[in-house]
């Protein structure tokens, strides 16, 4: 049985963005593990209880965490709770690694929006990313497919070798 790979849900096509469109990735090598069946597509900000459209979020300050919303909204407890429950899935799932969207407050795992709302990106990392890095599941985002696919790859080459030697 391979492993199964979390991924925010707006790559795989689903209008959750918070303008309801989505950030659908084409790729062979992602439409084959869909196929599969291995993709567990989760929205944070969802499952954190906030709705589609949303107003943009962007985090403000990081120890401790405070995420707000263009219009000045706290939403730091909708994105942690989205945390919560993406790591939950994950783990519940087996996954063996996450694919993020880049840069979002939740998704982004190098990059995020500086907190001024202008689309200035500065170095950081969102709510969702960050639990599930704490939890030991790797993240990439879609600008690094090429070294998500190398991860993939060598997992599941290894897979029968683990599975022979304990069993
Ligand atoms: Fe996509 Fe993540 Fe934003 Fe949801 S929270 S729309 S999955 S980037």
């Amino acid at each position: 049985k391979k492993n199964k790979i979390l991924i925010s849900a707006c790559l795989l096509g689903n209008k959750v963005r918070y303008d309801g469109r989505d950030n659908l990735i084409d790729s062979d090598f992602i439409n084959r593990l869909h196929t599969q069946g291995r993709l567990i597509p989760v929205c944070p900000e969802i499952e954190g209880g906030l709705p589609t459209p949303r107003p943009p979020a962007e985090i403000q300050d990081k120890f401790p965490l405070r995420i707000t919303s263009c219009i000045g909204e706290d939403v730091t407890p909708q994105f942690l709770e989205g945390a919560e429950k993406a790591v939950e899935i994950a783990k519940r799932e087996g996954c063996c690694c996450a694919l993020l969207k880049s840069r979002s407050p939740s998704c982004g795992n190098l990059e995020v929006y500086d907190g001024n709302f202008n689309g200035t990106i500065k170095p950081g990392s969102g709510a969702t990313a960050d639990e599930l890095m704490r939890s030991g599941i790797p993240v990439y985002n879609e600008r690094q497919l090429d070294q998500f696919i190398e991860f993939v790859e060598l997992l599941d080459d290894c897979e029968p070798e683990a599975q022979r030697q304990t069993g």
